[in-house]
């Protein structure tokens, strides 16, 4: 399922909802799959895949972009594949980075980047800088609450 080959860019944000998460709770109780692979898949924003196929619990073979698709390019997936993830019964979790944008990019030993940056590569740092971000304002948030407790003790 979600073998889709999507031909324009990647929305601005993820879609980050139920589908999705849906997507993400049957991956990762997937197993891999030795018959067969399909090989790397690289999107057209430049997501890759991993090298293996994957098959979900109820036993439908996908990829790992599965995810990348449904939460930025979910116009271009159709609605048979919408139902099939949302008739998923392995729970909801909440994708990491990686499962959002793919495999993070080639790079060489001086840890620069190979090739060209791909389109998705933009949103991943947006994404990462957001995600930083708003974990620093949660420290600055909690971190009144650890002082009274130390002075509580
Ligand atoms: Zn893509």
């Amino acid at each position: 399922m979600l073998y889709i080959v999507p031909k324009n860019s990647p929305s601005e944000q993820p879609i980050v909802d139920e589908l999705t998460m849906k997507m993400v709770a049957a991956l990762r109780k997937a197993s891999e799959s030795h018959i067969q692979s399909y090989g790397f898949h690289t999107c057209v924003c430049g997501a890759r895949s991993d090298g293996t196929d994957w098959i979900l619990p109820h036993g439908t073979r996908t990829n790992s972009l599965c995810v990348h698709y449904l939460a930025y390019h979910r116009a271009e997936v159709e609605a048979g594949e919408l139902w099939a993830v949302e008739g998923l019964s392995d729970g909801r979790e909440y994708p990491t980075s990686d499962e959002l944008h793919g495999w993070p990019p080639l790079r060489d030993r001086h840890g620069r980047r190979v090739g060209a940056a791909p389109e998705i590569d933009r949103r991943r740092e947006r994404y990462d800088a957001r995600d930083a971000a708003l974990s620093r304002r949660l420290v600055r948030m909690l971190w009144p609450f650890g002082a009274r407790v130390r002075g509580a003790r």
